[in-house]
Formats: structure tokens, sequence, C-alpha cells
């Protein structure tokens, strides 16, 4: 087949060499099993890869309620400049202030408090400051790189009249991680599968060679992997993922993220669809013209696709037809397109879950007889939508780990967790306590 199926046994070592290797892995002490037990109205914001999010939430007590607005961004402000791009997001944060309404709290005269989720590799100097270092995914602002993206953030939010201060800046796999603990203590791993990915986890400070000064007072820090910037001689690069790293906005960076994320798995069907067209005629004779542009063929569609039950394969005919303008094709072409969506989704799946045991085994979780639990909190679109992926990530995380050993490990969709955790960490530092 097109991939070859040894290719999927892989395990990834994450040592500390790797994670010097991974340029851009910052560590933060921004959780460190803190009580949580602020109280108050705080706001976030989170800025993903597609989306952005505005959140609010009153805090205090467990059963928390988040308010949240989604907001696609439009493709143009992804390659503007970045006055224009935050002007955007601060004007719906503006909206969504203003219905706030009386039944969300008081604010009893405080300033408005917001956590800042900003899911690019940055250079952070503070809990409120982080200079842009790159922009991965479907971003290229190259006015923001360098800048401070907590000073732009709020420029735009003054600009908009919005009386609000960034309390905290955080990166989405922390936020993941802080929300996933606030519910659960023995979560210590926060992962992203969206249209990025990447992860976080708690770590002993002394097993921190980076760290100099001295170590915070719970002995606890949380490293921002950045895993999305992982490359190894040993992943299953294939011909379709050379072509697609050296035509994406970002040659020779996020190869780990390339092979496994939401923005990614659809082109890599794409471009295997194109190769066969190009190669057999069971297309039939079709116009190219739709199966030569880059991602046409989204995520989304590939999973409708691999989870089409209907015994004709109706809907990959017509997601083959709608996006691909490919028709009449019979059931076993049909079959074959299923195959290949899940040969690129459970490559995915596996690598992630790789990525997932090398964490585990860095802190020493994971063995035969480990009495402590390991919960992995995990956020993101693919994730949450794409049922086989989830399946797949799950049997590969027993696989890895033995059936005894996995006993001790669990994983948790933590729902919007990159936003909650950003709320949960402004309150944490807010101005006011
Ligand atoms: P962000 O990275 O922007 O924060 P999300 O966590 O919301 O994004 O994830 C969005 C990504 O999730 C999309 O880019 C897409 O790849 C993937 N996704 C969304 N819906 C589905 C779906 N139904 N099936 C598979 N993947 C999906
Ligand atoms: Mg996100």
């Amino acid at each position: 087949m097109v991939l070859p199926a040894s290719s999927l046994k892989i395990t990834i070592k994450l040592e500390e060499r790797s994670f010097n290797s991974i340029s851009n892995s910052n560590v933060a002490n921004y959780i460190q099993k803190a009580s949580w037990s602020e109280e108050g109205l705080f706001y976030a914001l989170d800025l993903g890869g597609t989306n952005f999010r505005v959140l609010r939430v009153q805090l205090g007590g467990k059963d928390i309620k988040p308010e949240s607005r989604e907001v696609s961004i439009p493709p143009h402000l992804m390659s503007g400049n970045a006055a224009e791009l935050f002007g955007f997001i601060a004007s719906a944060l503006a909206k969504f202030v203003a219905d706030e309404g009386r039944s969300n709290g008081v604010l009893n005269g405080r300033q408005r408090e917001l956590g800042f989720t900003f899911s690019f590799p940055v250079r952070q100097s503070s809990i409120t400051s982080g200079t842009l270092i790159k922009w991965t995914k479907a971003f290229s602002i190259d006015d923001a790189v360098g800048e401070d993206v907590v000073a732009e953030l709020q420029t735009a939010m003054e600009k908009q009249g919005v009386d609000m201060r960034v309390s905290a800046l955080i990166n989405d796999t922390v936020g993941t991680l802080a929300a996933g603990s606030y519910y659960d203590e023995d979560v210590v791993i926060g992962v992203i599968l969206g249209t990025g990915s990447n992860a976080a986890y708690v770590e002993k400070a002394n097993a921190i060679p980076k760290l100099e000064g001295e170590l915070p007072k719970s002995g606890n820090m949380v490293i921002n992997t950045e895993w999305g910037n992982f490359s190894s001689s040993c992943l299953p690069i294939t011909e379709y993922d050379q072509a697609l790293d050296e035509e994406s906005l970002n040659p020779r960076e996020q190869i780990f993220e390339k092979l496994i994320s939401g923005m990614y798995l659809g082109d890599i069907v794409r471009r295997v669809l194109l190769k066969i067209a190009s190669q057999s005629s069971i297309f039939g004779d079709i116009n190219r013209t739709k199966l030569k542009t880059h991602f046409i063929l989204r995520t989304p569609d590939i999973s409708a696709m691999h989870h089409d039950e209907t015994p004709d394969l109706r809907v990959v005919a017509e997601k083959l037809e709608e996006n691909l303008k490919i028709t009449g094709t019979s059931l076993e072409t049909r079959k074959v397109v299923v195959e290949i969506c899940d040969i690129v989704t459970s490559r995915s799946a596996r690598l992630a879950a790789a990525g997932i045991v090398g964490i585990i085994r860095k802190i020493g979780r994971g063995t035969a007889g480990n009495k402590e639990k390991t919960v992995i909190a995990i956020d993101g679109g693919l994730f949450k939508h794409y049922g086989k992926f989830r399946q797949s990530l799950e049997s590969a995380l027993v696989e890895l780990l033995g059936e005894e050993a996995s006993k001790s490990v669990g994983i948790k969709l933590a729902n919007d967790g990159s936003g909650l955790g950003a709320a949960l960490i402004a309150a944490a530092h807010s101005q006011y306590i």
C-alpha cells in the first residue's frame, strides 16, 4: 500500500537531548498545583489555528459553566499585518463583553481580567509578556514576529474601548493541562490535537538542566515541549509528506505536526489520491484541477468518509464529488479511498500516542505495578470530532505501554480546556490577589 504498515510501528524517545533540540521549548511554572480557589468573573481569549474563542467564566466552586463564542478568522487576516489581526480579535471581544449581562457576576468596580491563549511558539519573558518566535499552521504575518503579543493585544483592546487587563499569557497545551488538573489532580500532561499539535507536561524542576536560578516552591515546572517541531530520521516520512512540507508556508519546520494534525491530514490524503489518479484509471477520466488544489480536501471531509457506514459508501461518493469533482466511482474505488483515510489517520494517531508515551516514560510513569495514576488531558477538534482517530490513539497507547501498565494511564477530553485554562491561570495571577 502507499504508506508501509511497518512505518506505523514507531515510538519516539523524548529525552533531555531531544527537548533541547526542539527549538522553542520553554518552561513555565504557572500551574504548580495551584489551589484553583480563586473566585470572580474572568475572561479568556483562545487564538488557535482556524478560529478563536472568547470565553467568560464565573469562578468559585467546582461547578463552573463557561460561556463562549467562536469566531472564524478570515483567511486574509492570517497573512496581513498584526494590527489588523489583533484589531479583529479585539472587536469580537468587545462585542462579547458588551453582552455580559447582570447574571454573570459582579465586578465590584474591578477591572476585567483576561487570560490569553496564544498557540504559537513564544519566547516568554513573564506571565504577561512574550515575543512571537515564528508563526505556524496557516499564519504568516511578518510584522508580528519578534513583537510582544500581549502588548499588541492590549493596544488593540484599548482602541476598541475594552477596559481589560491581560493577566496571563499561556499556550493552549498549558491551558489544557491547567483545565484538566482543575477537575482531576492526576492530570499531568496536556495535549493539543487540533489544527496543530503540541504537548505540555509537569516536570520536576530539578530534572530541567536549562533552568537557572531559584527553583519553584512546589518543585514542579510545566514544560511546553513544542513537539510539533520534533523531527527525526526515524519518523515515517513519505513522498507525500515531503511534498507537503516543501510546498508549505514553513518548509522544514513543524515536521511532527505535519504528520499528525488536523490542518494536514486531509491534504495528505488528497496527495495520495492525486498520485493514484495520475497512475491508474480507477477514478475514470477526470479533470484533476481540483485534486491538484492544496487543502481542498479537509480533515473533516476525510473523517466523514472514514465514518461512512452506508452500504454503498454514499458519503464517500458525495465527498469525492463535492470536493474533488470525481464522479461515478465504483464501490471498490470508494473502499480504496476509505482505506487511505484509515492509513493516514491511524499513522497520525499512532504517532501522537508515541509522543504521549515518550512523555509518560520521561516522567517515570506508566510502568507495570505503578500505583500512581497518570491522566492526559486532550483538547482540539481532531481529537474531539474524529472518533476513529480517537480509537486508534487509545489502542496504540495500550499497545505501546502494554496491557498491564496502561491500566494506570487514562486520557480525557478537556473540552475547550485551552481557553478555560487561560481563565483559571488569569485568576491565579489576578492583580487583586
Ligand atoms: P484550533 O487549533 O484552531 O484551536 P480546534 O481545536 O477547534 O482548532 O480544531 C480545529 C481542527 O480540528 C480543524 O482544523 C480540523 O482539522 C479538525 N476538525 C474539526 N472538525 C473535525 C471533524 N469533524 N473531523 C475531524 N477533524 C475535525
Ligand atoms: Mg485551540
